[in-house]
């Protein structure tokens, strides 16, 4: 009820929740209530969690805040958002997000942007929460939920996270299944929380991960008890620093963050070492090649018959058409062209091929570290701290909005677990956010040198 209450308090001015699914939070509450009445309390019981829009939830809205999906209600429910309610946990509704999470703002989401809960010090000016997992890092920054879902492609749990002080995790690819994800795409997608703590992220993610048969490329291997891992020594850890994420025009208050973690770190008794990813460069311009050849691909299936919209037109083909030119915005449309064309005939081997071999490239800087006996790196989450809705210079150059992925979309493409941890504030009294990459499946080192951080 608190929640409920705190959410219709304030959702009209964040715009985190698309839907507020009140009568389906009280009748999980009252199971729950009766669950730990009966001494069967499982580890999440009762507690109130937002849905990103990207997670299908049986017969409640599921749009991936996309036109397209007006209407959808989905049959059956992902596997992860299964896992949480096996687990007692109750849905509060669904949250707001960049359409089928393309973006770093939340401004792509049909539903309009949401706002993010902090602002600069002596500013009226309304600032973006991050994306695509906007509205998951605002409810949880705005105590509008406990915890939240979130899913990261490019950085779309970390980066939100980093913008609004919270915690989020994108784990290893294969930890968490996708089965009733909204697809984009599929080799970089993973599901992970965002939460108020890091304690709140390792409990949230030991119920979301498991195998799933439903998706093969899910791994079976045991998911471990990560909170076990909050409050271990990292003492004699190994921390890489990369210089390549040294990046020019890197805003001092940056460094001088990731400075103050590194000086966390050894305080902690953990040993500095500098490293090389040579082909970091290479990441963000080989993903924005892959992930919309992917998305154009997925994207495909939203034909006005089997979901949502239709708009009727003269035959079928311009039934497609004028569905496909009224559901989709701006920068979906963006991706769906782009990735037509680095797949097109003549232009696969120039453009789609050769990033995959990119892809391999980073992948194997990342072994060479951690065969080197690196445990994790420490990176900045995001280039900068939130900036305003609507920022003119942004709106004008695409390619600018896609830099604030600079630091994360490496990770998506090698695999790797990564966490974003509050790192302090810059002198306009925004949260920045501090970046651990970490080695497959070893998400309990990051719980623990984040806790660090934190
Ligand atoms: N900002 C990146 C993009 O627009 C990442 C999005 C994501 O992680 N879902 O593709």
């Amino acid at each position: 009820d608190a929640y409920i209450a705190a959410i219709e308090a304030a959702n009209e001015t964040i715009n985190a929740y698309v839907d507020v699914t009140q009568d389906k939070a009280r009748e999980m509450a009252r199971a729950s209530d009766a669950r730990i009445g009966a001494g069967k309390a499982g580890p999440l019981e009762g507690i109130p969690l937002g849905i990103k829009d990207l997670f299908a939830t049986e017969g409640v809205h599921t749009q991936a805040c996309s036109h397209i999906l007006d209407g959808f209600k989905p049959r059956y429910e992902s596997t992860v958002t299964q896992n949480l309610w096996n687990d007692g946990a109750v849905m509060l509704g669904k949250l707001n997000m960049d359409e089928f999470a393309m973006g770093s703002s939340n401004e792509s989401s049909y539903y309009g942007p949401v706002k993010n809960p902090w602002r600069a010090k002596g500013s009226n000016l309304d600032l973006v929460p991050g994306g695509s997992s906007g509205g998951s890092a605002a409810a949880v920054a705005a105590q509008l939920c406990a915890g939240a879902t979130a899913t990261d492609t490019g950085g779309s749990i970390r980066q939100p996270a980093a913008f609004t002080g919270t915690v989020g995790i994108k784990p290893t690819y294969g930890r968490c299944s996708r089965f009733g994800i909204v697809a984009f795409a599929s080799s970089l997608d993973q599901a992970g929380p965002i939460a108020r703590d890091v304690r709140d992220a390792a409990i949230l993610l030991r119920s979301m991960a498991s195998i799933d048969p439903k998706d093969t490329t899910s791994v079976d291997l045991p998911v471990p008890d990560y909170e076990a891992s909050i409050g271990q020594s990292i003492k004699g850890m190994k921390i890489g620093i990369p210089k390549e994420y040294r990046v020019e025009g890197m805003p001092e208050e940056i460094e001088a963050l990731w400075q103050q973690g590194i000086a966390w770190l050894k305080d902690a008794g953990a040993e500095i070492i500098d490293i090389t990813l040579p082909h970091t460069q290479y990441a963000l311009p080989a993903y924005y090649i892959v992930a919309p050849a992917e998305a154009s691909s997925n994207l495909a299936r939203y034909d006005g018959v089997r979901y949502g919209l239709r708009v009727d037109g003269k035959d079928i083909v311009d039934m497609y058409e004028k569905t496909r030119a009224a559901g989709f915005g701006r920068e979906v449309k963006r991706r769906i062209m782009i990735g037509t064309y680095v797949l097109s005939a003549g232009y696969y081997d120039a453009y789609y091929l050769r990033a995959q071999k990119v892809r391999t490239l980073i992948k194997r800087d990342f072994e060479i570290a951690f065969q080197a006996g690196v445990d994790a790196i420490l990176t900045p989450a995001t280039p900068s701290s939130a900036f305003g809705i609507a920022d003119e210079d942004l709106a004008a150059d695409p390619v600018k909005m896609y830099l604030n992925d600079i630091f994360t979309v490496t990770v998506n493409m090698a695999g790797l677990p990564g966490i974003a941890v509050p790192g302090g504030l810059d002198h306009k009294g925004l949260p920045l956010g501090l970046q651990l990459i970490g080695k497959p499946f070893e998400e309990e080192t990051l719980f623990k040198t984040a806790h660090v951080i934190e």
